[in-house]
């Protein structure tokens, strides 16, 4: 390919990469990826300046300011860092600074933290406002949100009249852990890496999400101190942490060699930080040298940043194993000889769904290549097929769920495969929570740790058996006194009532959310009309499209689903709508069917009067207000006739509900 040719189609792909990642947060290629492509484009435009464009990615530093938050001018610019890819190109790095700094040269190294950079001001003392980098310059005033994190003082116990410190904000990898596992119990999709979700949540215009978000900070600089001058970083990072800052790990040293080994050292040990690291700093220690030195239009050039390569082992796959989600979805994981790995013992690897397994045909008793780039599931990149076994075949999923043993299915829209056991064991305490939270049948103190222990204790095995709970088993549970207990049977008493709304979003039909569950109750009215309703009728309702219509009548002529409603019914859970009927053409109108109709069977018929707010009668009176005559018609048309009542063909009955 011509270099023109190269040059554009890696900027195209990078700022389309690069919008995915830093304007709407969701990367699709590791960072590694990113970087290394950008690296590539950084190489041929040194070689070819005159082929720059203003809109290649190397143009710019950072993300664009978002709509929402106020404008934040940086006094000191919040720079980028130059990468370095190898030991030979650190050790180039070292060279530099000795031949500029002959006097002999020490070096701050330290992890290079995996989250978002923001400024801190203080004056005299007191935290006044804090910003994002935005494109360094230039950034977005996230006080609100920064205050919402708790390592970050308010007040500092000198009160210098003004400080700005840099850090970097990110979330750690227990408590993106537990917000994922906390996610998935409410059936909301996982965040993608602590990365984007830190920067996620310091952009929320509602600093209480921000703050549910228990975001964290590393501060690594000292941005500006008016009054107090230091010769050292080394010396600002110790100042700051007496500040009561939370201070970047970092070691001082002078030699090259020592600086690789502390990069290697930093590499092996990322486990043990909190936070994800991507890569190392090698920082010039000395202040004024850093004045000498400079910058270059983007980068200063008295420091580099170390990007760590995912390390890659070989491993075998003696096992595939496929586990079930709480939210029914198979997930096959590959069982590996064990590896260390970017300082952890890797024995498996995500293999994400089985066209991941096809493409790369991954095979029991294959040797395989596996990766950790700083994800904390490791994957296998590829298989060495010269190490294939013989007499080995194509893996196949399951067809039926290993936890409940009922049919696995394909998601339409996607590769997801799903067990569809309503009771799965594996699914239950998810079902049963979404049932029970305030947009379903809002069961207030029926949480996922309640529902877990009802589960535990088999007083429980589905929804409806939260009906037939007593105080007294309620109150055995951990942490629920006897007023406790009382006030969760009251909650669930109360739920009986409900919208049929409420229970059809409770019920968890799959692309049924809280406002197609409204539709639909409006509607249909009763659970029984909807019970009814064939597909293409579900269709002409709006906000209900093919897929949606086709999942309700999955879901509603399962046999799992069918005894759950008859026994939500039996326990007197409401199946009526309170909801006003949108559709009302037939109201207070009573239709008699008689003979044979062609295109809808008597119950369709019937549903699709009901729904638009008519009643049907099984004889033909004074009181009635058409009559619908089909093939065949008998004694009820003689009886119309008679009564004078209007007499609709199919064809017209078909008109009019259209
Ligand atoms: P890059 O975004 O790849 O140009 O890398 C530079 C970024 O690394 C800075 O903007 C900081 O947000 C971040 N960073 C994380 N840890 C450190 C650290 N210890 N020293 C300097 N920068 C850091």
């Amino acid at each position: 390919m011509d270099y023109r040719e190269e040059m554009k189609k890696l900027r195209d792909y990078l700022n389309e990469q690069g919008y995915l990642y830093y304007v709407m947060d969701a990367p699709v290629i590791p960072d590694y990826e990113y970087d290394r492509l950008l690296r590539q484009l950084e190489d041929l435009e040194a070689a070819h300046p005159e082929e720059i464009t203003p809109d290649s990615p190397t143009q710019r530093v950072g993300g664009r300011i978002l709509e929402g938050f106020t404008p934040y001018a940086h006094e000191v610019p919040l720079e980028s860092l130059q990468d370095v890819f190898d030991g030979e190109e650190v050790a180039e790095f070292c060279q530099r600074m000795e031949q500029a700094l002959p006097h002999g040269v020490a070096y701050s190294v330290e992890p290079k933290v995996d989250g978002l950079s923001v400024a801190l001001e203080y004056r005299n003392g007191v935290f006044v406002r804090g910003a994002t980098r935005g494109d360094g310059r230039v950034g977005e005033d996230v006080t609100e949100n920064l205050r919402t994190i708790r390592s970050i003082p308010m007040t500092l116990p000198d009160k210098l009249p003004r400080l700005i410190v840099r850090g970097e904000v990110y979330m750690s990898r227990a408590v993106f852990q537990q917000i994922n596992d906390e996610r998935e119990v409410q059936g909301q999709p996982p965040l993608a890496n602590p990365r984007n979700a830190a920067a996620g949540s310091l952009r929320q215009l509602d600093p209480k999400i921000c703050a549910q978000r228990r975001l964290d900070i590393q501060v690594f600089n000292l941005q500006l101190s008016d009054g107090k001058t230091f010769a050292t970083h080394s010396e600002t990072l110790d100042y700051m942490a007496s500040q009561r800052f939370r201070v970047i790990p970092h070691k001082v040293m002078e030699k090259t060699g020592d600086v690789q080994k502390e990069i290697a050292w930093i590499n092996e040990h990322r486990e043990e930080y909190p936070f994800d690291i991507d890569g190392a700093v090698v920082k010039v220690d000395n202040l004024s040298d850093r004045t000498v030195l400079g910058s270059t239009a983007k980068f200063p050039k008295w420091a580099v940043a170390f990007k760590y390569p995912p390390e890659r082992k070989s491993a075998q796959v003696l096992d595939i194993v496929v586990q079930v989600g709480r939210t029914g979805v198979l997930t096959p994981k590959a069982v590996l000889t064990p590896v260390r790995l970017a300082g952890t013992t890797v024995t498996n690897a995500t293999l994400h769904n089985q066209d991941y397994i096809t493409e790369k045909d991954i095979r029991i008793g294959d040797t395989v290549l596996v990766q950790k780039a700083g994800e904390i599931i490791p994957e296998i990149v590829e298989v060495d097929f010269s190490k294939r076994p013989e007499g080995t075949s194509p893996y196949l999923f399951p067809q039926n769920c290993p936890v409940c043993g009922a049919p696995v299915q394909r998601d339409e829209d996607g590769a997801a495969i799903r067990c569809t056991g309503a009771e799965c064991p594996a699914q239950l305490l998810r079902n049963i929570t979404h049932f029970a939270s305030r947009d379903a049948m809002d069961i207030d103190g029926c949480g996922p740790a309640v529902i877990q222990q009802l589960i535990d204790k088999k007083l429980i095995s589905n929804a409806a058996d939260l009906y037939a709970l007593k105080a007294e088993d309620v109150a055995k549970l951990d942490r629920m006194g006897e007023k406790s207990a009382e006030n969760l049977i009251r909650a669930i008493e109360k739920s009986r009532g409900n919208d049929l709304g409420k229970l059809l979003f409770g019920l968890g039909i799959r692309q049924v959310g809280e406002k197609a569950a409204k539709v639909l109750s409006a509607h249909f009215q009763t659970m029984d009309a909807l019970l009814s309703a064939t597909e293409e009728e579900l269709t002409q309702i709006p906000d209900v499209g093919d897929v949606t219509a086709k999942c309700i009548r999955d879901y509603l002529t399962s046999p799992q689903a069918l005894d759950l409603i008859g026994r939500l019914r039996q326990a007197g859970v409401n199946m009526k709508s309170t909801l006003q009927q949108v559709d009302q053409r037939f109201a207070g109108q009573t239709f008699v069917l008689t003979g044979t109709l062609e295109q809808f069977d008597r119950k369709t018929a019937q549903s699709m009067i009901e729904a638009r707010g008519g009643k049907v009668a099984g004889s033909v009176s004074k009181n009635t207000t058409y009559v619908v005559a089909g093939e065949a018609a008998g004694s009820k048309l003689k009886k119309a006739q008679e009564l004078q009542i209007p007499i609709l063909t199919e064809a017209d009955f078909s008109r009019m509900l259209e």
